[in-house]
């Protein structure tokens, strides 16, 4: 019987090799490496920025949050108060005091995409100096291997207030990535896996839609973020920490010795009751963190906790909902430069509920110029004559850029106009604050356009 048995069984292996196969351990096929997933990916510009948002990040670590940073630069054209070194050294420092800073509140998985440190309010600059489409690859490759489920970023946007363009551009950056890193069309390299020699370049990485991004604006005004997104206290006491997440904070700055070492030695004098004055009475650093929703595809309330309905496993992907182009006369005249491509780029990702101060706004330098840059439009058959005027506040003269221009049949032409503001008053102690200015077009004798600028003249202000 037993002979029996075995005789049949080899016949049957002989007949059904399948049978063979299946006897066997089913292979387990690699997955994501786990070590890199994340609950939140902060994406901010320079070292140091992260403080932004450092007393939050203590206050999701205690609460079992996975968290990693992408910086956008090294920081490398910022001063240096600890030592000599400038640019790309600094920039070598910097990379160090970052990730020095992060591994204090024990974050340890840190990139940098290699932006170069651009000093401007314009985002369009900084883009252009951080090789745009190299950083946005590089980013979504982050996306696509941290795999996380939120995103906190910089508010891309122009406002009065320090208004970095490469805080914006490290904000627009986390913007396209959200919405291309789950789509299997996009960097499709990054998603094909070698399957044979000669192959290296192929990444094997999956699509990944992360389900919420939050920003933090960059603006001295705070009423049109009211209501837009979470608040946190920063004055709760951390379970792990057992010290305000605002202390815990201030202890990992205390790593960026190149940016505030006098700050810091000054604080290193102190003891804790002083160290606490000073926190409360100026500074900022106890004031709370407001965050502004961008986006849930997941639900919850505007102002709930930035975890509100997500749970946990992938979401499919979601192409985002494009606005219409907003109709236009056949001839217009509107705002350019990073105003004009803010509206476009609000539309492009679904954000036309940003907020964004209406009218525009900028702080510039005074004595300075302001420059004004204009998209002239002409979809009609002939060559149109527009006459550019303004209306300027006291003492500020417009340089150039007024009086009469052409633009030919069915193009799009750049214009621009100069503005000189004039020196802010001496001892003046009381700031004069944004002042409206307005430039009107006109054509055969019919309005075409008036465009309305917020300006305030400051004493320093980054180059516009
Ligand atoms: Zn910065």
């Amino acid at each position: 019987m037993k002979r029996l048995t075995a005789h049949l069984l080899f016949a049957l292996l002989l007949f059904f090799p399948v049978l063979a196969s299946h006897a066997q351990e089913p292979k387990a096929l690699p997955l994501p490496d786990e070590r890199y997933k994340v609950d939140i990916l902060l994406v901010v510009a320079h070292p140091d920025d992260e403080g932004a948002a450092t007393p939050y990040l203590a206050r999701a670590l205690d609460e079992h949050k996975r968290i990693a940073v992408v910086f956008g630069t090294r920081g490398s054209s910022g001063a240096n108060e600890a030592g000599a070194e400038q640019a790309a050294a600094l920039g070598a420092i910097r990379e160090i005091e970052a990730r020095s800073a992060l591994t204090t509140l024990g974050i340890t998985n840190v990139w940098f995409l290699g932006g170069k440190d651009t000093a401007s309010q314009n985002v369009l600059q900084s883009l252009a100096n951080w090789d745009h489409g190299a950083s946005l690859e590089q980013l979504v490759r982050f996306f696509r291997l941290t795999r996380p489920e939120v995103i906190l970023t910089f508010l891309p946007g122009t406002f009065i207030g320090e208004d970095h363009g490469d805080h914006q551009a490290s904000g627009l950056l986390a913007t396209e990535a959200f919405d291309l890193a789950g789509d299997p069309a996009s960097f499709p390299e990054q998603l094909a896996g070698p399957t044979k020699r000669l192959e290296p370049f192929l990444e094997d990485l999956r699509p990944w839609q992360p389900k919420k991004i939050y920003y933090f604006p960059d603006a001295d005004r705070e009423d049109i973020f009211l209501g837009k997104g979470p608040d946190y206290s920063v004055k709760e006491i951390s379970t792990s920490g057992k010290q305000p997440y605002w202390r815990m904070a201030l202890d990992s700055f205390r790593s960026h010795q190149t940016q505030a070492k006098s700050f810091l030695d000054k604080i290193a004098q102190m003891d804790e009751a002083q160290i606490e004055k000073m926190a409360t009475s100026d500074g900022g650093w106890t004031d709370a963190l407001h965050f502004v929703l961008g986006k849930s595809l997941v639900g919850g309330s505007v102002t709930g906790d930035v975890f509100d309905g997500i749970t946990p496993g992938a979401i499919p992907f979601a192409r985002p909902d494009v606005s219409p182009e907003p109709a236009r006369p056949d001839l217009s005249v509107e705002l350019g430069g990073p105003w004009s491509f803010y509206g476009e780029f609000r539309r492009a990702h679904g954000l036309t509920d940003l907020p964004h101060p209406q009218p525009p706004e900028i702080a510039v330098q005074a004595p300075g110029t302001l420059v004004i840059p204009l998209w002239v439009r002409n979809r009609t058959a002939k060559t149109q004559e527009i006459t550019l005027s303004t209306v300027l506040p006291a003492g500020w003269t417009a340089q150039s850029g007024t009086g009469k221009l052409t633009v030919a049949a069915k193009q799009v032409a750049a214009a621009r106009m100069e503005v000189s503001l004039p020196a802010l008053a001496e001892n003046s102690t009381k700031k004069p604050g944004p002042q409206e200015l307005s430039v009107h077009a006109e054509s055969n004798g019919q309005s075409v356009a008036e465009i309305k600028l917020r300006v305030e003249p400051r004493k320093r202000a980054l180059p516009q």
